[in-house]
């Protein structure tokens, strides 16, 4: 990956010998890959050897990281389809098939490494819990990488706390829309939401709260302006160095770490898009909607007269190829002004003066690259993380706006308007304007993020 040209002045500088080896271990889903290897290119600039243990299911693409080594695990993934699998089924069975695999191939790399490049640590996706009594037994310190908010993982273990007491009692149905006073970013239908379960999700969050715990440190995609609410509870819950250095993508162009092919050909039609005219719309990577909310969402879209720019992801509807679920003539009426394609450049989208507005799933990584470029958003959460992110998104630090009714045309086209063509949509770009500034001001020479990389190295080199 080519280095930004600024990350050298923004950046703690890079140290002229080189310093010991990093074993990292990614979850296999993009939202995971991707700041696990901007982290791995962070560290390498400082000077650090990488290597990676990756899974067989969804490999990184080697040649684009020509300066890390990389080692590929059997997970087992291939025997089980994860078309209708939730994300907690597959994070827990990738803990049991990843044992054995990732301990042989973790205790060969320490041999191997042991006289010239020594490991220092080993850093491994919170997901990825059972990692920790790997570590204990081979005797490597671990640190954890969490690819979500500080916000999310406050919210998880309130909301892992509430559906543990028995004398708690789920708030009135009646009052679903107010905030919840168990924790006040959330509606009180959050809260219903996430202390029912239904998905054996608290398990997961208990293990991966519990082994991050034990870790050696943990390393936050984030930075300390944006989240200062949330850090004092991480402080008290989790006593273990925190570092918070991000938004990890700003020290590099565009990454190269996208597992699906990103259609290029669309930033040529941005540029012949008015400033601020279109809306980009994607739901990530693996978030599904209904054959009836595709459809909304393509009614809504018409129905604005707005340019977009939207990213239909092969198979987002469970069993649909492509586009063949679109309303009949969706493609004509909406003409030059809409356009659809399967996988985007999404950072160097949000970077294009034309860009005015991200309608997203508010995966963490959207997220942060919509604030990082000041584009505000209009919130549709799916599950897991997202509901808890998009809640701060509209409600903490107002830059967005929540389509509360779902995927529904009418809401669609009033919340699209609200954020692209009212008055309170400029009020909500001078907030995420504002909040750029901070966190260009945390990159800077002093700030809490160049701080936060520079103790991460100190500490590393301490272990
Ligand atoms: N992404 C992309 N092209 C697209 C849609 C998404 O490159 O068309 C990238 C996006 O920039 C982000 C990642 O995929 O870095 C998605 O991560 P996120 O945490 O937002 O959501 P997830 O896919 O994990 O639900």
């Amino acid at each position: 990956m080519e280095i930004h040209g600024n990350a050298s002045t923004l950046w703690p500088t890079p140290p002229t010998e080189t310093r010991r080896r990093i074993v990292l271990f990614p979850m296999p889903f993009q939202g995971h890959i991707t700041p696990m290897l901007q982290l791995a290119n962070i560290l390498h600039v400082q000077g650090f050897k990488i290597t990676i243990i990756h899974t067989e299911y969804n490999s990184p693409n080697h040649s684009n990281h020509p300066h890390f080594t990389f080692k590929s695990i059997s997970d087992r993934f291939s025997e089980i389809t994860t078309a209708d699998l939730d994300a907690s089924y597959c994070f827990k069975y990738l803990n049991k098939t990843c044992v054995d695999p990732f301990r042989n191939c973790l205790a060969e790399l320490l041999e191997d490494y042991s006289d010239e490049e020594p490991v220092s640590c080993i850093i491994t996706d919170a997901g990825f819990y059972f990692t920790q009594a790997v570590a204990d037994a081979l005797k490597i310190p671990r640190l954890v990488l969490e690819t979500s908010s500080l916000g999310c993982t406050v919210a998880s273990d309130i909301l892992l706390s509430l559906s543990e007491n028995p004398s708690f009692t789920l708030p009135k149905e009646g009052d679903h829309e107010t905030l919840a006073v168990e924790f006040p970013p959330l509606k009180v239908k959050d809260v219903r939401k996430g202390t029912r379960d239904p998905k054996g999700m608290g398990e997961l969050v208990i293990n991966m709260h519990t082994q991050m715990k034990a870790s050696s440190g943990i390393i936050w995609n984030t930075f300390i302006e944006l989240e200062e609410y949330a850090l004092e509870t991480i402080f008290q819950d989790y006593q273990i160095p925190s570092f918070t250095l991000g938004p990890f993508h700003k020290y590099f162009p565009a990454s190269s770490s996208s597992l699906i092919e990103q259609d290029r050909t669309i930033l040529s039609w941005l540029d012949t898009q008015a400033p601020k005219s279109v809306l980009y719309v994607s739901f990530g990577s693996v978030a599904r909607i209904t054959e009836l909310e595709f459809q909304e969402v393509a009614h809504g879209l018409a129905n604005t007269s707005l340019p977009f720019l939207w990213v239909v992801r092969p198979g987002i509807v469970s069993g649909s190829k492509w586009l063949e679920l679109l309303p009949e003539k969706f493609l004509e009426r909406v003409g030059d002004k809409g356009r659809v394609v399967k996988w985007s450049p999404q950072q160097e989208v949000l970077a294009h003066p034309a860009t005015g507005c991200f309608w997203t799933h508010n995966g963490w990584n959207s997220t942060l690259e919509s604030i990082c470029e000041g584009v505000p958003m209009v919130c549709s959460p799916c599950f897991v993380d997202q509901p808890v992110i998009a809640r701060y998104v509209c409600n903490v630090w107002k830059i967005g706006v929540f389509l509360e009714d779902g995927f529904e045309r009418g809401g669609i086209e009033t919340a699209i308007k609200r954020v692209m063509m009212d008055e309170e949509g400029q009020e909500i770009s001078k907030r995420i304007g504002r909040l750029k500034e901070k966190m260009n001001i945390s990159l800077e020479k002093g700030g809490s993020s160049h701080e936060s990389l520079k103790s991460l190295v100190d500490y590393i080199l301490s272990l």
